[in-house]
């Protein structure tokens, strides 16, 4: 598991570099006399601000940023690098009475139990197939494991539209829906599900 805090300020280069492990679980490494190619295969997580000062959007400061510097700090990072990101999502601050609350959320321990049942359908689902993994699923293997209603289908075919989503983003999306409905135990993807996924594609309208 790769972590990435401030994003934005990393080096353009670095960044770039992200792009080949991502997409192909390896890195290659060119030398004057040979090639070398590594396994890399991370899970990244990568935080960023809204905006340079971090107040854009936040009710209890004002943000001091112009839009061009808005728009700057943004395309730090590369639409191409986005969409190689499965999951988008905006954290808001959350708010002091939250902190005080006594009522706890969901525990570790019964989301650790969520995610290994989800592991286990796709264990099974997959058992045939080179990988075992949602994240990882080929187009083929998402033409057949991602089988949609057609309610569903019209949620992707809008969103698709609305939002001008790149081909990589259509199957992340898919990948994303799968393990939504796999969390909830079901076999079948949900109109509601698709519309979850198209939601964590937040980044791919403002880039
Ligand atoms: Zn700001």
């Amino acid at each position: 598991m790769l972590f990435l805090d401030e994003f934005p300020e990393f080096s353009r280069n670095t960044l770039e570099a992200l792009r080949q492990p991502l997409e192909d679980g390896d890195i290659t490494i060119a030398r004057a006399h040979t090639t070398i190619r590594y396994p890399a295969s991370v899970i990244l997580l990568a935080a960023m601000n809204p905006c340079p000062c971090g107040y854009l959007g936040d009710s209890r400061k004002p943000c001091k940023c112009t839009p061009p510097q808005i728009d700057r700090y943004m395309s730090r990072i590369s639409g191409p690098l986005i969409d190689r990101i499965d999951i988008h999502i905006e954290v808001p601050a959350v708010p002091f009475s939250e902190l005080r609350s006594e009522r706890d959320g969901t525990p570790s321990s019964s989301m650790r139990e969520q995610v290994l049942a989800a592991r286990e359908m796709q264990t099974a689902r997959c058992a045939n197939e080179p990988t075992m993994s949602n994240g990882r699923m080929s187009s083929k293997m998402i033409r057949q494991h991602c089988r949609l209603d057609s309610a569903s289908e019209l949620v992707l075919k809008q969103a698709l539209t609305e939002l001008g989503l790149s081909a990589r983003a259509h199957d992340k999306i898919l990948r994303v829906s799968r393990t939504i409905a796999d969390l909830a135990g079901r076999e079948n993807i949900a109109p509601d599900d698709v519309l979850e996924a198209v939601h964590y594609r937040r980044l791919d309208r403002q880039l």
